[in-house]
């Protein structure tokens, strides 16, 4: 069911006007993707069902998109589960594509990070939107949630006028049928989002949320156990993950051994934004907490910083790390050790 949006004409106009006089107002595309047509088959499948439910008609009621569920394992499948310390809060992937067409997507929610009830319907909300083919956006919405402001709190979980926008600008060429895309997306390009539990603000925030901070080197790269939750009664979600073999070259704080080993969501094909496929002999500044089995975390992409030939590399596309790009790694320590004296005067 639709709901009419004739009334909101001049707030839209509003926000046009505000958008054509920032330059920041962009379309918040996602790679290429996107899906078939403006009809979406989706299953709720969650256990935080009631939270689901209201994210998917969210984006149903108020945007150009028909979402329907159809109660079977379909193009955007929406579930739950106990994934672990994984460092995200939610986690949306395309599982199959066709071109840039999403044919089949996964949109699930960490509940070991015990989302409160806003919170999980936001990062359904968010999720499933990626699965539309957007990506963050600073806007108060469910899209920006988590990563520019808190996604429990309204309107953060939920579908705003921009996403709406945004949408109707995506899928205007397409319409109810499903119609078939001949772009593809660029070699390499991401097929997972993360909603990370914790984003650190500011360099004292993510000083005093890691266990450790380090520089170190990739010593090797290999497979770990698949996360793996079931999907209705046939079916099993599988998520990639690798354990990172690293050899410390400084320590600032923490009292890591000479090596340790990172675990990481994803591999070289099932890629995550902002937080890729790691390569031996790379070299990052990691800001790391613990993890029960003994390996670290890098809890969000603002603690993977490369340490490269043009000065420093934040993975994160937003945040406070973007202003370290092209820094020295020697002006970093510097700001760094402040940071940890200011830290322990605490
Ligand atoms: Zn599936
Ligand atoms: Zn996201």
């Amino acid at each position: 069911m639709k709901r009419s949006i004739r009334g909101t004409h001049l707030a839209v106009a509003f926000i046009v006007l505000a958008m054509a006089a920032a330059p920041a107002a962009e379309a918040h595309d996602w790679g290429c993707w996107v899906q078939a047509s403006r009809t979406v088959q989706a299953w709720n499948n969650s256990t935080m069902k009631a939270e689901a439910t209201a994210a998917i008609n969210d984006w149903n009621n108020n945007t150009v998109l028909s979402v329907y569920d159809v109660g079977y394992h379909t193009t955007i499948s929406v579930f739950d589960g106990y994934f672990g310390s994984t460092g995200w809060g939610g986690l949306a992937s395309i599982e199959s594509s066709s071109g840039c067409v999403i044919t089949h997507g996964h949109a699930r929610v960490n509940l070991s990070y015990n989302p409160s009830s806003n919170a999980a319907q936001g990062i359904f909300c968010q999720e499933v939107g990626h699965l539309f083919g957007l990506t963050h956006s600073n806007d108060g919405g469910c899209m920006g949630g988590g990563y520019y402001y808190d996604i429990g709190t309204y309107p953060g979980y939920s579908v705003v006028q921009h996403n709406i926008d945004d949408i109707a600008a995506k899928y205007a060429n397409l319409g109810y049928s499903p119609t078939t895309s001949p772009a593809q997306p660029a070699a390499g390009a991401p097929v997972a989002s993360a909603m990370w539990n914790y984003r650190p603000t500011s360099l004292q925030d993510a000083v005093a949320n890691a266990d450790a901070v380090v520089v170190a080197t990739v010593t090797g790269v290999s497979a770990g156990p698949d996360l793996t939750m079931p999907v209705g009664k046939d079916d099993v979600d599988r998520i990639p993950t690798q354990r990172i073999a690293f050899g410390v070259q400084e320590s600032f704080t923490g009292d890591l051994e000479d090596e340790f080993a990172l675990f990481h969501t994803g591999n070289a094909k099932y890629i995550l934004d902002e937080d890729g496929p790691y390569q031996a002999g790379q070299t990052y500044v990691l800001f790391l907490t613990h993890r029960k089995d003994g390996t670290y975390l890098v809890s969000s992409p603002e603690g993977r910083i490369a340490v490269t030939s043009k000065g420093l590399q934040p993975a994160a596309e937003d945040g406070f790390t973007t202003a370290l790009k092209g820094q020295t790694l020697a002006k970093f320590s510097a700001s760094l050790k402040k940071a940890l004296r200011a830290q322990d005067e605490h």
